[in-house]
């Protein structure tokens, strides 16, 4: 092929691409409106729709209002014309979340099964993936891909856990699922993936630092827009910044551990009952033991915050299980305690609450796939 059939055809694809990309961003616009805002053709425009509709990526549905004239067709996407599925690994159940173009997580699913390194295990999680996508009789070439949020940190490549021992899966492969799904499929670091979602969810942020106050602690760094993994892909393990020398004993080996005041298991073990039935008894304000509870809770983390803010000056984002728990009370009151005789103070602004709970790492994960599906079309 000649060097000018090549460009026209690499000329096209990005004019598809940027009209495609227009109208995600949009959510809904009308055939004017992106030859004015693209500053393109209106026959390049109106080729570009019909070849966009006719492959199912978008719709002309409904009119807008107009004050004269014929009606403008609304154009939008086809919201699930693909779809992305998240697994959220942890040690005795899993989360499974089935999310649309626009990052929506539709299908939500809890399934208690305690981690074990065997192919039974294995089989037993990706038969779910696939009795799913059954049930709903999706076609294979809808589906994305599966992407999988784990607890421990991933090899760079992303095929291999290193360092699991929550789990104990130090050496879990991605291959070890991927084997039995024919789909393409990634794996992940579960506070990566859960960082992933909040930036998602928080386009405007260019750094953040992300508390996942998980059944086990974890966190993330971003920066210039991105999640920071670091030379040995630990970055933002704020889990384990040691709060007291003599504290109590974390799995790492060391004592004082973030991880063992801010889990939602250390909660569980100071209060003596699980987290749905703690915070409705505290919220009663009836148990001045509760209170107190949570009133350390807080400032623990208050104490983490602060010292983390002095390393990366950025809005801090309080996500994952705990997340919509807190009330405006807690953020009002660690806002406060952060910034007692603080050099630098962070604004109350500056402390943003997820609102995915417990599914976040999963969506997170799932919106791997989404990502890369949006910059590629
Ligand atoms: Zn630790």
């Amino acid at each position: 092929m000649s060097e000018k059939g090549l460009t026209t055809i690499s000329l096209k694809k990005i004019n598809r691409s940027k009209v495609y990309q227009y109208i995600y961003k949009k959510k809904q616009t009308s055939k004017m409106q992106i030859v004015q805002e693209l500053q393109m053709g209106l026959s390049t425009v109106s080729q570009n729709l019909n070849l966009l509709e006719q492959e199912g990526l978008i719709e002309r549905n409904g009119y807008f209002e107009s004050t004269g004239g014929r009606k403008a067709n609304a154009i939008q996407i086809v919201s699930d014309f693909k779809i992305s599925i998240g697994i959220g690994i942890l040690k005795n159940m899993f989360h499974i979340t089935a999310v649309d173009l626009y990052g929506n997580a539709f299908y939500t699913d809890t399934i208690p099964l305690s981690y074990s390194n065997t192919p039974d295990y294995y089989k037993q999680v990706t038969d779910k993936v696939k009795e799913f996508i059954a049930e709903n009789k999706y076609e294979d070439e809808k589906i994305l891909g599966i992407s999988f949020a784990t607890q421990g940190i991933t090899s760079p490549d992303h095929t291999t856990v290193l360092y699991g021992n929550i789990m104990n899966n130090a050496g879990m492969k991605l291959e070890d699922f991927s084997q039995y799904l024919p789909y393409p499929c990634y794996l992940e670091h579960d506070s990566k993936s859960a960082a992933f979602l909040e930036l998602w969810n928080h386009p405007e942020l260019d750094s953040a630092v992300v508390f996942l106050l998980n059944r086990n602690l974890g966190g993330a760094i971003i920066t210039n827009h991105q999640i920071h993994q670091g030379s040995t892909m630990h970055s933002g393990t704020l889990e384990h910044i040691c709060i007291d020398p003599d504290g109590p004993l974390c799995y790492c080996g060391n004592h004082g551990c973030l991880e063992t005041y801010c889990s939602a298991n250390a909660l569980e073990q100071s209060a003596g009952m699980s987290i749905k039935e703690f915070f409705p008894l505290l919220r009663e304000k009836k148990s001045p033991r509760l209170t107190k509870i949570w009133e350390d809770y807080l400032k623990h983390l208050a104490f983490a915050i602060k010292n983390l803010n002095l390393v990366i000056d950025a809005p801090v984002i309080i996500s994952g299980y705990l997340a919509p728990y807190f009330t405006e009370e807690d953020i009002s009151s660690l806002t406060e305690q952060i910034n007692t005789s603080a050099p630098f103070l962070l604004k109350r602004n500056n402390i943003l609450v997820g609102t995915n709970g417990q599914y976040t790492p999963a969506i997170g994960a799932a919106l791997f796939y989404v990502d890369q599906f949006i910059h590629t079309v």
